[in-house]
């Protein structure tokens, strides 16, 4: 259960020192409960204190790292059921099914495709995040010449393996990378403890059923195992859906700990067919997957998936927004068009997305207006002609174009005139008010 302020209050030294940046002790446990402070800007707790405290503070769902270094993908640390409560915080990852049995040539393929699927949206790379190894060979020289491949790439690994010797040895080639290892079972739930301590990695538990599984990770648990993954062990559509949304809401809203770390999804073996997956895999990624595997990464079945995940997992209450600054298209030089927008990331890939179709060369002058869209940002006095004008001048726009004219989007045309006082010199020309008309206007542009 989350402590109030008032239960850490009671654990504090109250002396009211000030030291923390808070005047009092009850104001800081105050802080510390609505997750504003951190326990450690107090010097006088015990270390016992400190374990109590972080115990209770921890989110529902425990956050888990697979890999280490940059690369390291996290997930869990969720605290809410539904993103407009409050937001996501670790994106679900998705996972490159390889298995060792399949041809060299395959091998190779999907090894390439880990790195090649990558995409830039609205400034963020979209891509996979870890590479999922499967021993399906029964050649373990097989299995390890493929983890040593993939290794190689820098991406988090999932070791798949049934056969706890081959997992070992698969540890011992990945020393150092923190794969998460899959899985513990009933049968076997001892010995994959003692790998997953011995090499302090991650471990997936799989069960079938809810009951068995929270029993796996008690078990786990009280052998010293933290880091877990959680697979409900069914293998369709309807109950995996079920399973996940029962999983986080036991952990979430019941504070049952014994199912509160992320859940590990297997879309490619529920269903055969490769758009059924992606189908089955966005389900997972809106609800609840915390790992999401797949047999493909071709381009028109993941990108959609990135996409619907990088809409997911952002921030509801904070607009997404894209830098301020010049952007260049096609290689614009001092006769080609300049517009101006604001910095909300839609609007900026809308119209960014319009004037690369064009082919024409062309200035983007990205206005920060706190991720607000034209119209919206007009009204809330944040795309004003002081603002746009203090924009032209402090990039030293007119040093990039011999014209001297600025394009407003057609919905702010009221903005002209006062633009014109603010910018003695430039002639500001009404763009279309819809994005989808750039191209056509761009392709009118004279100087
Ligand atoms: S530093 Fe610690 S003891 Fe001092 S006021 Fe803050 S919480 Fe209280």
């Amino acid at each position: 259960m989350a402590l109030t302020g008032l239960d850490i209050f009671k654990k504090l030294p109250k002396t009211n020192c000030g030291e923390c940046g808070v005047p009092t002790c009850l104001a800081f446990a105050m802080k510390l409960a609505s997750k504003q402070a951190e326990l450690d800007a107090c010097p006088y707790v015990s270390d016992e204190v400190k374990e109590e405290l972080s115990e209770a503070a921890a989110p529902p769902i425990r956050t888990v790292e697979v890999g280490f270094g940059e690369n390291a993908f996290k997930v869990g640390g969720e605290v809410v059921m539904y993103r407009h409560e409050k937001t996501f915080f670790n994106p679900c990852g998705f996972a490159l099914l390889i298995e060792d049995s399949a041809s060299g040539e395959e091998i190779e393929k999907k090894l390439s495709q880990v790195k090649s699927s990558q995409f830039e949206r609205i400034g963020q790379i979209l891509k996979a995040d870890l590479i999922a190894v499967k021993y399906s060979s029964g050649d373990e020289n097989r299995y390890l010449s493929l983890v040593n491949k993939a290794k190689d790439l820098n991406f988090p690994l999932i070791l798949i393996c049934s056969d706890e010797g081959v997992l070992k040895k698969s540890l011992e080639a990945t020393k150092g990378t923190r794969p998460l290892i899959y899985a513990a079972q009933e049968r076997n739930v001892d010995s994959m403890a003692s790998l997953a301590l011995e090499y302090q990695v991650p471990l997936a538990v799989k069960a079938d059923s809810l009951d068995n599984l929270s029993s796996l990770t008690e078990a786990l648990k009280s052998k010293g195992v933290k880091d877990i993954v959680l697979d409900p062990g069914s293998r369709s559509l309807k109950k995996t859906f079920e399973n996940l949304i029962f999983i986080r809401r036991a952990a979430i809203e019941k504070k049952v700990r014994s199912l509160g770390f992320p859940a590990i999804t297997f879309p490619n073996e529920e269903v055969s067919d490769d758009y059924f997956e992606v189908a089955y895999a966005a389900g997972y990624v809106v609800k609840y997957g915390g790992i999401v595997v797949l047999n493909d990464l071709s381009p028109e079945k993941v990108l959609p998936l990135f996409v619907l995940r990088q809409n997911i997992y952002t921030d509801p209450q904070r607009p997404m927004q894209v830098e301020e600054k010049i952007y260049e298209f096609a290689s614009p030089d001092e006769n080609s068009p300049f517009l101006v927008t604001t910095n909300f990331s839609l609007t900026y890939f809308i119209v960014s997305g319009e004037i690369e179709s064009s082919k024409i060369p062309t200035w983007l002058g990205v206005v920060n207006t706190e991720g607000l869209s034209v119209l919206t940002a007009w009204s809330a006095g944040k795309f004003t002609s002081e603002k746009i004008a203090s924009f032209v001048k402090g990039k030293s726009i007119a040093e990039r174009i011999n014209h001297k004219k600025i394009v407003i989007p057609g919905y702010v045309a009221i903005l002209k005139g006062e633009l014109e006082d603010e910018l003695p010199g430039f002639e500001i020309i009404v763009g279309p008010r819809e994005a989808g008309d750039i191209p056509a206007f761009l392709r009118e542009w004279k100087t």
